[in-house]
C-alpha cells in the first residue's frame, strides 16, 4: 500500500515537472517581449504583462502565460493561454491602440506601408519616423 502511494507521488511529480517544463518552453517573458518589440510600444507591452501578473497573483489555480507577442501588419499581436475575458478585453484595447502609436518613439502615429528590399512592411510611425526605416533603427539600436 505504502509502495503504491509512493509510486503515485513519483508519477504525479514527473507529470508536474513536465507541465512546468512545457510551460517554460511556451512562455514569452516580459524581458523577451521588450527585446522583440520596438520601444514606442513598450508601455503597451508592460500594461499587458502587468495585467497578467495581477491576474496570476489572484488566480494561482488558473495561471495565464503569454505564448507569443509580435508586430504584425502594424498591430501589436499578443497570444496568451488560457483565454480570460478580462485579459481578452484588455488585449483588444491594446491592439487597437497600437495602430495609433509610433513604434519607435510612442508619439501619435499612423499605419505606414514601407518597402524594404522588395518586400512590403506595415509599421505604425509618426511624421518624424516616417522618413526613417524601422528595420534600420532596429539594427542600429541593436534590439
Ligand atoms: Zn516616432
Amino acid at each position: 500500500m505504502i509502495i503504491k502511494i509512493d509510486f503515485m507521488i513519483i508519477m504525479y511529480s514527473i507529470t508536474s515537472i513536465k507541465a512546468i517544463t512545457n510551460r517554460y518552453k511556451m512562455e514569452t517573458s516580459r524581458e523577451q517581449a521588450l527585446r522583440d518589440i520596438l520601444p514606442g510600444w513598450h508601455e503597451l507591452v508592460n500594461s499587458f504583462y502587468d495585467a497578467v501578473d495581477d491576474w496570476n497573483l489572484k488566480h494561482s489555480d488558473n495561471l495565464v502565460i503569454v505564448t507569443d507577442i509580435k508586430q504584425k501588419w502594424g498591430d501589436l499581436r499578443i497570444s496568451f493561454t488560457p483565454q480570460i475575458k478580462e485579459l481578452s478585453d484588455l488585449y483588444s484595447t491594446i491592439k487597437k491602440k497600437s495602430g495609433t502609436i509610433c513604434e519607435i518613439c510612442g508619439c501619435p502615429g499612423k499605419h505606414t506601408d514601407m518597402d524594404y528590399n522588395g518586400s512590403h512592411w506595415m509599421y505604425v510611425l509618426c511624421k518624424k519616423h516616417k522618413k526613417q526605416h524601422p528595420i534600420d533603427y532596429f539594427e542600429r539600436e541593436n534590439y
